[in-house]
């Protein structure tokens, strides 16, 4: 491998607050060791916190990985100019951007696919319906939905200098501050939130955010129980979590798992209320009808196993899949399916106070 050749890869890694321009160009790549089955790029930040650092750290090395011989060794060193002792940058987060933050909650669910996202989103919006300053970091690494759902897509946030450090400013619509991986995460370079830099990335890009006065933080965390959600809870201090999930058996012996993470010693966080999504299908044309098309009160009864408050139960409808798909969510309409969010979000917010 030559050098010139690793710097041609470094090329594909753009600065998404920069114009795109890429980091070589950018002068950002300080050195480049290329020996033998092994690669060293060593890259410059500026003295102030770029909000970006670890994503573009993560992005530099899935582009070697990605172009390089199988096998070969990446390891990319960073070094702060103009500034000494030399220091990582990214990696002093303090939690000082959370500190107008009245409640932090983490929203999850055992596995994927049962509507975590969805209800993150609906309840969002439907907390800022009841008048409350809210805004939601998607953490969900895994399938990043919120730009999607908000109709954000192709949206990138603007960073500005504040003080010592760079922060990154929320989108605003639907009277909710969101933030997503998925604004910054371009498909190809997916690879990277699978590792443990995800961690860091995701940390920074909730940290690192002027969120501002917010009466709720929620956190759509990615599905399952595992090393990110640990994490996460260490490092953003959250107060409790939602958990989500439909009424189906296997979604339940997941959400047995997801308990125990929360009421784990080292976790030991409250859980303030389990959601049964997907409860009952009622057809458009017969809306006095409920089909159990997952069971019936899956979710009462886990609740009840557990001793966790129901918070509510949400229907199947096909406006509340359309309205994810379109950008507008449901928790925006006077319909049924919309209040029944709202009802939700009245009944966390009491839970709350
Ligand atoms: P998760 O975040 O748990 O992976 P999503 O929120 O992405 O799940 O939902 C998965 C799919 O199910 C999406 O297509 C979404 O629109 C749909 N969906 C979720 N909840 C409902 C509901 N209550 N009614 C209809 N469709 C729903």
């Amino acid at each position: 491998m030559k050098e010139n050749e690793v710097s041609g890869w470094l090329r594909e890694v753009e600065h998404p607050a920069k114009g795109d321009r890429n980091i070589v160009d950018l002068g950002m790549v300080e050195k480049i060791e290329a020996g033998e089955g092994s690669v060293t790029v060593t890259l410059a930040f500026s003295k102030h916190r770029d909000p970006l650092a670890e994503y573009l750290i993560g992005s530099a090395k899935a582009a070697i990985i990605r172009n390089a011989p199988e096998g070969t060794k990446v390891e990319i060193r960073t070094i702060i100019k103009d500034e000494a002792p030399k220091k990582k940058p990214g990696l002093d987060l303090g939690d000082e951007e959370l500190t107008n933050v009245r409640h932090i909650i983490g929203i999850a669910s055992g596995k994927g696919g049962v509507g975590k996202s969805t209800v993150s989103v609906n309840l969002a919006v439907s907390l800022a319906r009841l008048g409350y300053k809210v805004g939601l970091a998607d953490a969900d690494v895994y399938g990043p939905s919120v730009p999607k759902m908000t109709a954000t897509e192709g949206l990138m946030p603007d960073a500005i200098q504040e003080g010592e450090k760079e922060v990154i400013l929320p989108m605003e619509k639907y009277g909710v501050k969101w933030m997503s991986i998925g604004y910054f995460a371009k498909p190809e370079q997916a690879l990277i939130w699978r590792g443990p830099m995800a961690c860091n990335a995701l940390k920074q890009m909730i940290l690192q955010v002027r969120w501002e006065e917010l009466d709720f933080l929620l956190i759509d965390m990615p599905p399952g129980t595992g090393d990110i959600h640990i994490s996460l809870v260490h490092d953003i201090p959250m107060e409790g979590a939602v958990i989500v999930s439909t009424p189906q058996d296997v979604a339940l012996a997941d959400v047995e798992k997801g308990v125990n993470m929360f009421r784990n010693e080292s976790v030991n966080k409250p859980i303030f209320g389990l959601v049964e999504n997907m409860a009952w299908f009622t057809p458009a044309e017969h809306p006095d009808e409920r089909y159990y098309l997952f069971g019936k009160d899956g979710g009462v009864r886990m609740a009840e196993k557990y001793g966790i408050p129901l918070l509510g139960q949400i229907p199947i409808v096909q406006s509340i899949r359309e309205g994810g798909d379109c950008g507008e969510p449901a928790a925006l309409s006077t319909r049924p399916d919309g209040l029944a969010f709202v009802a939700l979000a009245e009944k966390l917010a009491q839970t709350l106070k």
